[in-house]
């Protein structure tokens, strides 16, 4: 009797374990490569003029959300869009990370409520602390730590950008140090819901290392309306209130998501340029992701970046052709110092990896641009606006 009870708590104990690993580690390794789907283009190469433009130009992405998924941002993946080895392997410079808190169940890009979140479960899965699990203020502290971390391993390949000063050694440091350079890396949010409605985590964020944040992702929050949410409403007092705070600490406002009302009236509250972070443009690519053109121009007007994204629902022909194309949409309407990339990497896109980008450019050129206008969108126009913009420090 004894032997066969050793027997079956064995099995059962196998049982879990299996059961465990089937959880913690095939899951949402699994869950990833459906999310974060990939596109190649094997026939396209690139050539040797423009891979040593790439080289050369500063390059800066606005838009990646790595950081939600379990994987080691300084390790080369298979799977998912971008990590630090491939986008160095394509030239890039500057990243943003963004990170996600909250996403409803049945995301789509007309109408969500904020009543259900697929990000509870997916924190869970992936073993995140348990303070992550019912606080979206935890999950975005747990991000920032996790490239901070990420940061401090790296030798070197990652460093912060959180500052004017830090962007100057950063861009020094290129100038100083052969290619394969290293990446800076900035820090954003997808919608300022995890403020959890208190004004005060606006400067918990920011001394964790938030620079850039969003107003909503795709349902309201306590701030406003989102572009996919129910109200489409502007501006809440406690989003003006918000607003107020991310100028005083110079963070950088992502219009990106938010309803066209609150973008309309932060671009008359706020005294400093925005940026639209992940997006297409709607004379180009007509979904209900995308601004109206007007909105874009006001945008522009202000001294804000529009950053061109690399799929479907952004820019309708999620190739290096079709991404070509936005921009050069973009640029016709509101001129080349406002275009810039952000690309929308790992945040659930079916897109070009990091290591086709190149093939952007070299379609932007097939175009006509000159290298001149290629620079100033691959990120000469950005990093002038984070020098304008980036608090002093
Ligand atoms: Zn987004």
């Amino acid at each position: 009797m004894q032997g066969r009870f050793k027997k079956i708590v064995a099995g059962v104990l196998g049982l879990l374990i299996l059961a465990v690993i089937g959880v913690r580690v095939i899951a949402p390794l699994m869950l990833e490569s459906s999310l974060n789907r990939q596109i190649f283009f094997p026939d396209q190469k690139v050539a040797d003029a423009t891979r040593m433009l790439h080289t050369d130009m500063l390059i800066m992405d606005w838009h990646t959300d790595t950081l939600l998924w379990n994987r080691n941002l300084l390790d080369q993946a298979e799977r998912g869009h971008a990590d630090v080895p491939r986008l160095q392997s394509a030239g890039f410079d500057l990243m943003m990370f963004t990170t996600v808190t909250k996403s409803p169940r049945g995301q789509n890009i007309g109408k969500n409520t904020g009543d259900s979140d697929n990000i509870t479960p997916l924190v869970m899965v992936q073993g995140w602390p348990m303070r992550t699990w019912n606080s979206l203020l935890e999950r975005a502290l747990y991000q920032a730590e996790k490239l901070d971390h990420a940061v401090m391993d790296s030798g070197g390949s990652l460093a912060w950008v959180r500052n004017k000063s830090e962007l100057t050694s950063h861009l020094e440091a290129r100038q100083n140090s052969a290619a394969p350079h290293s990446v800076g890396a900035l820090l954003g949010s997808e919608g300022a819901h995890p403020l959890e409605g208190k004004l005060e985590n606006i400067d918990l964020m920011f001394e964790a290392g938030y620079r850039m944040m969003g107003i909503t992702h795709f349902f309201d929050n306590e701030l406003a309306g989102s572009l996919h949410g129910v109200s489409k409403a502007g501006l809440t007092d406690f989003g003006r209130a918000a607003i107020a705070r991310f100028d005083e600490l110079e963070m950088i406002i992502d219009l990106a998501h938010v309803s066209e009302a609150a973008a309309y009236e932060i671009l008359a509250l706020s005294s400093r340029a925005p940026v639209v972070s992940h997006t297409g443009l709607k004379g180009h690519c007509d979904t209900a992701r995308n601004f109206s053109d007007d909105l874009m121009k006001a945008i522009a007007a202000k001294g804000g970046l529009i950053a061109v994204g690399f799929w479907q629902e952004a820019i309708c022909t999620p190739t290096p052709t079709g991404i070509a194309a936005a921009i050069d949409y973009g640029i016709k309407l509101v001129g080349e110092d406002h275009i810039v990339i952000g690309s929308d990497w790992d945040g659930s896109t079916e897109s070009i990896t990091a290591p086709d980008f190149p093939l952007i450019t070299q379609a932007l050129q097939k175009l006509g641009y000159s290298e001149a206008s290629i620079r100033k969108v691959m990120g000469q126009n950005s990093v002038q606006f984070l020098q304008r913009w980036l608090p002093n420090g």
